[in-house]
């Protein structure tokens, strides 16, 4: 049996029961349908026919593993947001090596209402883009938000969720300047409970990966805009 709801069907990829358990019912509180799969396989097969709004895809999984599971959609066009689960450093290496864009993911042992609050974020950010949403461009940097792909000068540049979505947020309104508190509540959403700082974090981190190519201008003492590069 499918459960419907009005927010969507979260797909829930975990074999351990434990933990699917605990999911399905933090997740189904919110309004979510849920569907559990415990292995590869049948994550796959319900991926392709549930049409979930988001997986959360645990990473070591009988039969297939998950970041075969994502490549395989991945390959099929398909670009459900999926928050990965992860257990080990090693899995969160795999994870950011498949260089997929800004997916997510959280580490065990977690809180599921860190996870609920992560699925709610990623549902959130994917129904702020239709499907065929143009990439945007500023001087060599490019955001796919479909695919949640940034490249720079066409090579390709890995982002995480956070770093992705600030980007995104700026080069949307390219010259419009934001403060910090803005980027917090807009682009941070479900944590505004963090610092300002937080913000200045993540520039330095998006520019550190873009180097001299980056959009992203301070406007002094106001917060920060994207504009095409002196450089560029
Ligand atoms: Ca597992």
């Amino acid at each position: 049996m499918t459960p419907e709801s009005a927010r969507g069907l979260v797909l829930v990829v975990e074999d351990e029961r434990a933990i699917s358990d605990l999911l399905r019912l933090y997740i189904s509180r919110e309004g979510f349908g849920v569907h559990v799969a415990a292995d590869g396989q049948s994550a796959l097969a319900a991926a392709r026919t549930m049409h979930p709004v988001a997986i959360i895809l645990d990473v070591g999984l009988p039969i297939m593993d998950g970041t075969e599971v994502c490549r395989q959609l991945r390959a099929e066009g398909n670009w459900v947001p999926i928050l990965f689960c992860t257990a080990r450093d090693d899995e969160v290496d795999r994870v950011l090596g498949l260089e997929l864009g800004a997916d997510d993911y959280i580490t065990k042992p977690f809180s599921p209402r860190e996870v609920v609050a992560r699925i709610k974020s990623v549902v959130r950010r994917a129904s702020l883009i239709a499907p065929d949403e143009a990439p945007l461009e500023l001087g060599a940097v490019t955001v796919d938000l479909v695919t949640r792909r940034v490249t720079a000068d066409g090579d390709p540049v890995v982002l995480t969720a956070t770093e992705f979505d600030l980007l995104a947020h700026l080069m949307r309104h390219p010259g419009r300047v934001y403060s910090r508190e803005q980027l917090l509540s807009e682009v941070w959403g479900y944590a505004a409970m963090v610092g300002t700082r937080t913000v200045d974090v993540h520039v330095a981190q998006v520019r550190g990966k873009l180097g001299d190519l980056s959009p992203i201008r301070t406007v002094r003492g106001v917060g920060y805009s994207a504009e095409v590069p002196d450089s560029a």
